[in-house]
Protein backbone atom coordinates (compact mmCIF):
# COMPACT_ATOMS: atom_id res chain seq x y z
CA UNK A 1 0.00 0.00 0.00
CA UNK A 2 1.43 3.36 -0.49
CA UNK A 3 -0.16 6.78 1.11
CA UNK A 4 1.10 10.03 0.62
CA UNK A 5 -0.56 12.57 3.52
CA UNK A 6 -1.89 15.90 2.90
CA UNK A 7 -3.09 17.77 6.29
CA UNK A 8 -3.59 21.53 6.85
CA UNK A 9 -6.64 24.00 8.14
CA UNK A 10 -9.61 25.47 5.75
CA UNK A 11 -9.39 26.92 2.65
CA UNK A 12 -5.11 26.45 2.35
CA UNK A 13 -5.28 24.04 -0.91
CA UNK A 14 -5.03 20.27 -0.20
CA UNK A 15 -7.85 19.34 -2.20
CA UNK A 16 -6.55 21.03 -5.25
CA UNK A 17 -3.10 19.61 -4.69
CA UNK A 18 -4.05 16.16 -3.58
CA UNK A 19 -6.09 15.98 -6.83
CA UNK A 20 -3.21 16.92 -8.86
CA UNK A 21 -0.66 14.74 -7.45
CA UNK A 22 -3.12 11.52 -7.75
CA UNK A 23 -3.87 12.66 -11.31
CA UNK A 24 -0.27 12.84 -11.67
CA UNK A 25 0.73 9.71 -10.17
CA UNK A 26 -2.39 7.90 -11.48
CA UNK A 27 -3.28 7.16 -7.51
CA UNK A 28 -6.65 7.38 -5.99
CA UNK A 29 -7.40 10.44 -4.66
CA UNK A 30 -9.38 10.46 -1.17
CA UNK A 31 -10.84 13.74 0.23
CA UNK A 32 -11.66 12.43 3.91
CA UNK A 33 -13.64 16.06 4.68
CA UNK A 34 -16.30 14.94 2.15
CA UNK A 35 -16.78 11.83 4.37
CA UNK A 36 -17.40 14.33 7.33
CA UNK A 37 -20.02 16.77 5.02
CA UNK A 38 -22.12 13.90 3.75
CA UNK A 39 -22.77 13.32 7.79
CA UNK A 40 -23.42 16.36 8.09
CA UNK A 41 -25.65 16.82 5.30
CA UNK A 42 -27.42 14.03 6.26
CA UNK A 43 -27.54 15.30 9.20
CA UNK A 44 -29.27 18.50 8.06
CA UNK A 45 -31.90 16.20 6.19
CA UNK A 46 -32.64 14.28 8.97
CA UNK A 47 -33.36 16.50 11.82
CA UNK A 48 -30.35 15.40 13.38
CA UNK A 49 -28.81 18.55 15.33
CA UNK A 50 -25.04 19.27 15.98
CA UNK A 51 -24.73 17.99 19.26
CA UNK A 52 -26.86 15.33 19.53
CA UNK A 53 -23.97 12.91 19.39
CA UNK A 54 -25.71 9.64 20.07
CA UNK A 55 -27.82 10.28 16.91
CA UNK A 56 -24.74 11.43 14.87
CA UNK A 57 -23.06 8.08 15.93
CA UNK A 58 -26.10 6.06 14.48
CA UNK A 59 -26.41 8.42 11.34
CA UNK A 60 -22.39 7.74 10.66
CA UNK A 61 -22.50 4.22 11.50
CA UNK A 62 -25.93 3.36 8.51
CA UNK A 63 -24.81 5.57 5.67
CA UNK A 64 -24.15 4.03 2.19
CA UNK A 65 -21.31 6.17 1.73
CA UNK A 66 -19.78 5.99 -1.46
CA UNK A 67 -16.41 7.45 -2.50
CA UNK A 68 -15.28 7.01 -6.19
CA UNK A 69 -10.95 7.11 -6.86
CA UNK A 70 -11.93 10.00 -8.54
CA UNK A 71 -13.41 12.30 -5.87
CA UNK A 72 -17.21 11.88 -6.23
CA UNK A 73 -19.14 11.28 -3.52
CA UNK A 74 -22.09 9.12 -3.26
CA UNK A 75 -24.82 8.83 -0.39
CA UNK A 76 -27.19 6.74 -1.37
CA UNK A 77 -26.51 5.84 -4.36
CA UNK A 78 -26.77 9.71 -5.56
CA UNK A 79 -24.34 12.19 -6.50
CA UNK A 80 -24.15 14.68 -3.58
CA UNK A 81 -20.62 16.24 -4.76
CA UNK A 82 -22.53 19.47 -4.86
CA UNK A 83 -24.80 18.77 -1.75
CA UNK A 84 -21.92 18.80 0.35
CA UNK A 85 -20.45 22.30 -0.09
CA UNK A 86 -23.75 24.11 0.50
CA UNK A 87 -22.33 27.15 3.37
CA UNK A 88 -24.94 25.19 5.37
CA UNK A 89 -22.94 21.88 5.99
CA UNK A 90 -19.88 23.94 6.23
CA UNK A 91 -21.13 25.65 8.98
CA UNK A 92 -22.00 22.45 10.79
CA UNK A 93 -19.40 19.81 9.86
CA UNK A 94 -16.72 20.34 12.05
CA UNK A 95 -19.18 19.84 14.68
CA UNK A 96 -20.08 16.64 13.85
CA UNK A 97 -16.67 15.62 13.18
CA UNK A 98 -16.03 16.44 16.94
CA UNK A 99 -17.59 12.98 18.05
CA UNK A 100 -15.44 10.42 18.73
CA UNK A 101 -17.74 7.63 17.87
CA UNK A 102 -18.65 9.09 13.96
CA UNK A 103 -14.49 9.42 13.78
CA UNK A 104 -14.33 5.83 14.45
CA UNK A 105 -16.46 4.96 11.29
CA UNK A 106 -14.88 7.93 9.22
CA UNK A 107 -11.41 6.43 9.94
CA UNK A 108 -12.60 2.81 8.78
CA UNK A 109 -13.83 3.64 5.86
CA UNK A 110 -10.84 5.92 4.95
CA UNK A 111 -8.59 2.71 5.80
CA UNK A 112 -10.64 0.48 3.67
CA UNK A 113 -10.64 3.08 0.42
CA UNK A 114 -6.77 2.65 0.96
CA UNK A 115 -6.83 -1.12 1.31
CA UNK A 116 -8.76 -1.12 -1.77
CA UNK A 117 -6.81 1.37 -4.29
CA UNK A 118 -3.74 0.11 -2.60
CA UNK A 119 -2.02 3.92 -3.79
CA UNK A 120 -3.89 6.96 -2.24
CA UNK A 121 -3.39 11.03 -1.88
CA UNK A 122 -5.46 11.20 0.88
CA UNK A 123 -6.07 14.71 2.19
CA UNK A 124 -7.70 16.44 5.81
CA UNK A 125 -7.18 17.08 9.09
CA UNK A 126 -5.99 13.83 10.48
CA UNK A 127 -4.52 11.80 8.00
CA UNK A 128 -0.97 11.74 8.82
CA UNK A 129 -1.46 11.61 12.66
CA UNK A 130 -4.41 9.11 12.91
CA UNK A 131 -5.39 7.47 9.91
CA UNK A 132 -2.22 6.76 7.53
CA UNK A 133 0.62 6.70 10.40
CA UNK A 134 2.41 5.21 8.52
CA UNK A 135 2.64 7.63 5.23
CA UNK A 136 5.41 6.83 2.88
CA UNK A 137 5.26 11.27 2.66
CA UNK A 138 3.22 13.95 4.87
CA UNK A 139 3.27 17.28 3.89
CA UNK A 140 1.28 19.59 6.10
CA UNK A 141 -0.05 22.72 4.24
CA UNK A 142 -0.02 26.15 5.85
CA UNK A 143 -1.01 29.65 4.99
CA UNK A 144 -1.89 33.17 6.42
CA UNK A 145 -5.68 32.81 7.59
CA UNK A 146 -6.59 36.07 5.14
CA UNK A 147 -4.58 33.89 2.40
CA UNK A 148 -7.01 30.90 2.85
CA UNK A 149 -9.83 33.53 2.83
CA UNK A 150 -8.44 35.31 -0.48
CA UNK A 151 -8.21 31.70 -1.97
CA UNK A 152 -11.55 30.48 -0.72
CA UNK A 153 -13.26 33.14 -2.72
CA UNK A 154 -11.40 33.26 -5.72
CA UNK A 155 -12.06 29.22 -6.03
CA UNK A 156 -15.70 30.19 -6.07
CA UNK A 157 -15.26 32.55 -8.80
CA UNK A 158 -15.79 35.74 -6.78
CA UNK A 159 -13.17 38.78 -6.65
CA UNK A 160 -12.15 39.49 -3.05
CA UNK A 161 -12.72 42.63 -1.51
CA UNK A 162 -11.67 43.64 2.37
CA UNK A 163 -15.10 43.23 3.97
CA UNK A 164 -15.67 39.55 1.94
CA UNK A 165 -12.01 38.61 3.01
CA UNK A 166 -13.19 39.50 6.80
CA UNK A 167 -16.14 37.62 6.69
CA UNK A 168 -14.51 34.43 5.30
CA UNK A 169 -11.97 34.52 7.13
CA UNK A 170 -13.86 34.73 10.67
CA UNK A 171 -16.10 31.73 9.34
CA UNK A 172 -12.87 29.71 8.70
CA UNK A 173 -11.20 30.52 11.88
CA UNK A 174 -14.51 29.52 13.96
CA UNK A 175 -14.03 26.19 12.26
CA UNK A 176 -10.04 25.57 12.40
CA UNK A 177 -10.50 27.01 16.28
CA UNK A 178 -12.99 23.79 16.65
CA UNK A 179 -10.73 21.24 14.39
CA UNK A 180 -7.90 22.24 16.24
CA UNK A 181 -8.95 22.14 19.87
CA UNK A 182 -11.21 18.92 19.64
CA UNK A 183 -10.82 16.28 21.85
CA UNK A 184 -10.34 13.33 19.24
CA UNK A 185 -7.74 13.60 16.49
CA UNK A 186 -7.64 17.53 16.60
CA UNK A 187 -6.12 19.31 13.54
CA UNK A 188 -2.20 19.34 13.89
CA UNK A 189 1.00 18.58 12.37
CA UNK A 190 2.48 15.19 12.29
CA UNK A 191 5.80 15.25 13.87
CA UNK A 192 7.41 13.45 10.85
CA UNK A 193 4.89 15.34 8.65
CA UNK A 194 6.97 18.48 6.43
CA UNK A 195 5.71 22.02 6.54
CA UNK A 196 5.14 24.14 4.10
CA UNK A 197 4.06 27.78 4.05
CA UNK A 198 2.38 28.45 1.26
CA UNK A 199 1.42 32.05 2.30
CA UNK A 200 3.79 34.00 -0.54
CA UNK A 201 3.17 31.01 -3.37
CA UNK A 202 1.25 30.59 -6.09
CA UNK A 203 -0.34 27.18 -6.96
CA UNK A 204 1.79 25.85 -9.57
CA UNK A 205 4.45 26.99 -6.96
CA UNK A 206 3.04 24.82 -4.34
CA UNK A 207 2.44 21.69 -6.24
CA UNK A 208 6.27 21.65 -7.60
CA UNK A 209 7.14 21.75 -3.86
CA UNK A 210 5.04 19.05 -3.33
CA UNK A 211 6.02 17.33 -6.11
CA UNK A 212 9.89 17.35 -5.39
CA UNK A 213 9.30 15.50 -2.10
CA UNK A 214 6.61 13.29 -3.09
CA UNK A 215 9.64 12.25 -6.36
CA UNK A 216 11.84 11.27 -3.42
CA UNK A 217 9.13 9.54 -1.15
CA UNK A 218 7.26 7.09 -3.91
CA UNK A 219 7.90 5.59 -7.02
CA UNK A 220 5.40 7.04 -9.28
O1 LIG B 1 -11.58 19.56 4.02
P1 LIG B 1 -12.95 20.10 4.27
O2 LIG B 1 -12.98 21.58 4.48
O3 LIG B 1 -13.97 19.65 3.30
O4 LIG B 1 -13.35 19.44 5.66
C1 LIG B 1 -14.56 19.76 6.28
C2 LIG B 1 -14.46 19.49 7.78
O5 LIG B 1 -14.38 18.09 8.01
C3 LIG B 1 -13.27 20.08 8.51
O6 LIG B 1 -13.47 21.43 8.90
C4 LIG B 1 -13.17 19.17 9.72
O7 LIG B 1 -14.07 19.58 10.72
C5 LIG B 1 -13.62 17.84 9.18
N1 LIG B 1 -12.52 16.96 8.85
C6 LIG B 1 -11.94 16.25 9.88
N2 LIG B 1 -10.96 15.34 9.61
C7 LIG B 1 -10.54 15.14 8.37
C8 LIG B 1 -11.08 15.88 7.31
C9 LIG B 1 -12.07 16.80 7.58
O8 LIG B 1 -12.31 16.43 11.04
N3 LIG B 1 -9.59 14.23 8.13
Amino acid sequence: MGVIAIDGPAGVGKSTIARQVAAKLGWAYLDSGAMYRVLAHAARQAGVGGSDEAALAALAASLDLVLEPGGRVLLDGQDVSEAIRTPEVTALVSKVAAVGAVRQVMVAHQRRFAERNERVVAEGRDIGTVVFPDADLKIFLDAEPSERARRRLAQAGEVPDGADVAAVEADLAVRDHRDRTRAVAPLAQATDAERIDTSQMTLREVFDAVWVRVRSAVRP
